[in-house]
């Protein structure tokens, strides 16, 4: 089935074809993470949305490489750096290895490419030098090399492709050097900026004077290093429009003369309690936040999953809570149908898989996939209470909720998610029963549901399930 999605660039749903000949292959880019903090709520619904991409497009048969990078060098950085007087890389090492392993807990397929911007410095300088080389940037009195809005639309290329902006309002050679900007200041923005006291140890020899890229510019030259000149898909939360998207098209495209991205996709923002996130609110939940409150990876995951793409979402712990009922309906289902297949396999039955990729084809139609979950859950439920369920039916039935899991990552409660704490009581417990030790086992057994967990005797062995 066709897979039809919202493009930026064309405002409009349309169907999504590889630029590959053999229409097999996907180059998709996402812009990583800024590794100055742990990654926030918001900052995880967009990257599961990425995950959502890829693995729908991988479902469909496509063959995706997947580029995400580091974002490890640019203004908020810097000026962390400066205040814990730290080194960069030491600084932002901490920050990014907590990201892949969030990212990891979150049940998202790593990256094929991770690359980051402070390896990437030669790509970032060549790409300068060739806007120069076609009069498109150029270095001004601060020594900074700045793009140029107007030598850019001079070469029949356009300026504001995602967002409708207002050039007229622009005044002609205004500049901008920060990072971050609002429409209100279209200007000239910073391709490279010349080494200042406050940057410390942070620069890099190049032909233009020591300095550092801007945030920009790296993302245009991981991405065409990567995926090539032009390539298939774009994503980011909304926030990047503008001016880091348009900035990536117009510095991609001033450069090599050619599209950059064929279908770019953003993702909507995340609000939590129907307020902004921020500190002073008391509202900012990091991953880890959440799984100090006891929620799990794939209870998160579950949640930022439920809505769509381009609506904003509202994240409450009552829809965690709400999470954890739900899932545990799964699990309680695919258990019984684990339990009756036993070591029978079989092919996929077919409704599940049918319905789910018809709703996913539709723009990501998420309420609809999930809603086809819940009816086959309903469905076997009332097969297996009817005991109309043989072991292959079973089995066929198990293969189609895995299919759909390939997409959904969410997976049945496993050893994984159960804390090694947890595990090792129950050990202990078993180990107690084995020695007729019935008061340490059944002591153990309070112990464990103080934690939140049930463990329950079956004939394979126990079971453990959380409260
Ligand atoms: P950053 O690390 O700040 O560069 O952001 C990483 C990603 O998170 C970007 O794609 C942002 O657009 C996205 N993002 C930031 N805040 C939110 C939010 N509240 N909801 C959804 N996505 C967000
Ligand atoms: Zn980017």
């Amino acid at each position: 089935m066709a897979l039809k999605l919202f493009n930026t660039l064309t405002r409009s749903v349309q169907e999504f074809k590889p630029l590959d000949a053999g229409g097999k292959k996907v180059g998709m880019y996402c812009c990583g993470p800024t590794v100055y903090d742990f990654a926030h709520i918001g900052n995880w619904r967009t990257f599961v949305f990425a995950d959502l991409v890829r693995r729908t497009l991988e479902f469909s048969g496509n063959d995706v490489t997947h580029v995400m990078n580091i974002t490890d060098v640019e203004d908020k950085i810097i000026k962390r750096v400066r205040e814990t007087q730290t080194t960069l890389r030491e600084f932002t090492g901490k920050f990014e290895a907590a990201f892949l392993d969030d990212l990891k807990a979150l049940g998202c397929r790593e990256p094929h490419q991770k690359p980051r911007a402070t390896e990437s410095i030669a790509e970032i300088i060549a790409l300068i030098e060739k806007l120069i080389a076609r009069g498109i940037a150029y270095q001004a009195n601060d020594g900074s090399v700045y793009f140029s809005i107007a030598k850019y639309q001079g070469c029949g290329c356009h300026y504001g492709q995602l967002l409708k902006l207002n050039l007229d309002e622009m005044r002609a050679g205004e500049r901008v050097a920060s990072d971050e900007y609002e429409k209100e200041s279209i200007a000239d923005f910073a391709l490279w900026k010349a080494r200042v006291p406050d940057d410390g140890d942070v620069f890099w020899p190049s032909p233009f004077g020591a300095g550092r890229p801007g945030w920009h510019i790296e993302c245009s030259a991981m991405s065409i290093k990567a995926l090539g000149e032009t390539f298939d898909l774009h994503l980011g939360g909304e926030d990047l429009k503008f001016p880091h998207h348009e900035d990536e098209i117009a510095q991609s495209e001033g450069a090599t003369g050619k599209p950059f991205v064929k279908f770019w996709l953003h993702g909507a923002h995340l609000l939590v309690e129907g307020r902004k996130m921020s500190k002073s609110l008391g509202n900012f939940f990091t991953l880890r936040d959440l799984l100090a409150k006891g929620f799990t990876g794939r209870e998160v995951r579950y949640l930022l999953l439920t809505a769509h793409y381009r609506e904003t979402f509202n994240f409450t712990l009552d829809g965690l809570h709400g999470a954890k009922t739900a899932l545990a309906r799964i699990d309680e289902c695919v258990g019984k149908l684990r339990e009756l297949a036993g070591g029978v396999t079989a092919a996929p039955e077919s409704g599940l898989p049918e319905q789910f990729s018809a709703a996913l084809a539709d723009d990501l139609n998420i309420s609809a996939a999930w809603g086809a979950v819940f009816k086959w859950v309903s469905a076997a439920n009332k097969r297996l209470a009817e005991n109309s369920m043989n072991a292959p039916a079973a089995a066929a039935a198990l293969a189609a909720w895995e299919k759909v899991d390939s997409v959904l990552g969410v997976g049945v409660n496993s050893e994984a998610e159960i804390p090694a704490e947890i595990s090792a009581l129950a050990a202990e417990r078993t180990a107690a029963k084995k020695a007729k030790d019935f008061k340490r086992a059944d002591a153990i057994r309070d112990e464990l549901k103080a934690k939140g967990w049930v463990i329950e005797d079956t004939p394979k062995g126990i079971k453990l399930k959380k409260n």
